[in-house]
């Protein structure tokens, strides 16, 4: 299929032909008719399939054909809320992408940063708000929200909203929403909870779903690295150098442990830069642009990052620790592997992850490789390797139903 076959305005096919699109990705083709059609749509797909214009043009296309050249004030007519800043910037400038030949306006909104250019913007008319939860009601507790001309509702990565936290507020959201209006959620994973928020705000919708929930992508080539826990770091270093990786993305279970990855690569000479929920949001940005522009070889992160993040071609991701919470791991390696593009997924398990590793195992179902060819491992089948981890404060606020035996930690948020 090709994106002319989709019957969109003009402005949009330009738009999304000079972004070198030409066929729909298959979230893209089988999503985009649904929501021409004004239905409810449950999307469930891996990261890196293209979820974002899924949703994005048939709503510009929708929206474009109510607003025209329309001179009135512009209200909000599509709200999509999105768990991290990071995620909501990116989905902000799809729209404007896709948008570019449309007289529709963008905002996007998010906590960590002053309100009152949000404000100003909000003032102006937008007919297009991206927010995180938070934000979104505080702008909205002040009076400066109005969803009372709201056509459509996007849920995004649905399950880390309930990861994190912000299934109340998203509840509390939807309530502020017309109840005519088009709902879509998307999601990556679908554990009960999502269900049944999608059976409480979605009316007789659609399902679609691209490939099988909690899979990873098949592009992506991944390795295990059985590693003494102290050695980590000289193991990371010494592929670094040995390998000569640049564009790597690290992920690290704390804010401090993404800290101290940083400061022991910078000692070694290899610029690395932290990005975590400890950084203000200016500073996240500003790391992060620095990272997809090649400015920094290294960007050491947590789960923070673990979504929504698009960096094109990055061919590396390395699980310095290993995530207790499966899902988490086809997250954090969907970061690589986007559009097509080949990745290496890289994990370092140590004697006390090797249950999560099974855990991880069980939910991928892939035969990963063990890379035995570095002077720093243990062996997976000694005595301790079942061991539980000791002390671990993990947790990352796991899914209430999920029942590994390595994610009843206590749901502590550590991001
Ligand atoms: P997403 O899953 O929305 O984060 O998109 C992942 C990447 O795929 C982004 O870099 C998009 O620009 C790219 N992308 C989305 N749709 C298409 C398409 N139809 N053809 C080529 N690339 C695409």
């Amino acid at each position: 299929m090709l994106f002319e076959d989709l019957s969109l305005s003009k402005s949009i096919q330009k738009a999304v032909f000079e972004e070198g699109y030409t066929n729909p990705t298959p979230i893209q083709e089988k999503s985009i008719p649904i929501v021409l059609a004004g239905r409810d749509l449950i999307g469930c797909a891996q990261t890196g399939t293209g979820k974002t214009a899924a949703f994005a043009i048939p709503i510009i296309h929708q929206l474009h054909r109510i607003v025209g050249s329309s001179k009135k004030a512009k209200q909000i007519r599509a709200l999509i809320v999105t768990p991290t800043r990071e995620l909501a910037v990116q989905i902000g400038q799809s729209f404007d992408t896709y948008s570019k030949y449309t007289n529709l306006t963008q905002l996007t909104i998010f906590g960590g940063v002053s309100q009152n250019p949000q404000v100003d913007a909000l003032k102006n008319g937008v007919d297009v708000l991206v927010a995180t939860p938070g934000r979104l009601l505080d702008l909205h507790k002040q009076g400066f929200l109005d969803f009372n001309h709201l056509h459509t509702l996007v849920l995004d990565e649905a399950d880390q909203m309930l990861d994190m936290g912000f299934i109340n507020d998203v509840k509390k959201i939807v309530k502020l929403t017309p109840k005519n209006r088009q709902t879509l959620l998307f999601s990556a994973t679908m554990p009960l909870a999502i269900r049944e928020l999608a059976e409480m705000f979605l009316q007789d919708p659609e399902k679609v779903e691209v490939s099988p929930v909690s899979s990873t992508a098949e592009n992506v080539e991944q390795r295990i690295y059985f590693v003494d826990k102290t050695e980590k770091r000289n193991l990371l270093y010494h592929l670094i150098k040995e390998q000569n990786l640049s564009n790597v993305l690290v992920f690290s279970r704390t804010k401090h442990g993404a800290d101290n990855v940083v400061k022991a690569l910078r000692k070694k000479d290899i610029p690395a830069e932290a990005i975590h929920g400890d950084k203000s949001q200016n500073a996240r940005q500003r790391v992060l642009d620095a990272f997809k522009n090649k400015e920094v070889g290294v960007l050491v992160a947590t789960d923070i990052a673990a979504r929504g993040i698009d960096i094109e071609q990055l061919p590396y991701v390395i699980n310095f620790d290993l995530p207790n919470i499966p899902e988490t791991y086809v997250h954090r390696i969907g970061r690589t592997g986007r559009a097509g593009n080949g990745g290496i997924a890289i994990s370092f398990c140590g004697k006390d992850e090797h249950p999560y590793w099974k855990d991880i195992q069980k939910l991928i179902k892939v035969d990963v490789k063990t890379i035995t060819d570095h002077p720093y491992q243990w062996h997976a089948g000694s005595p301790e390797a079942g061991e539980k981890p000791k002390n671990s404060n993990r947790s990352g606020g796991a899914h209430k139903s999920r029942k590994s035996s390595a994610s009843k930690q206590n749901k502590k948020r550590w991001y």
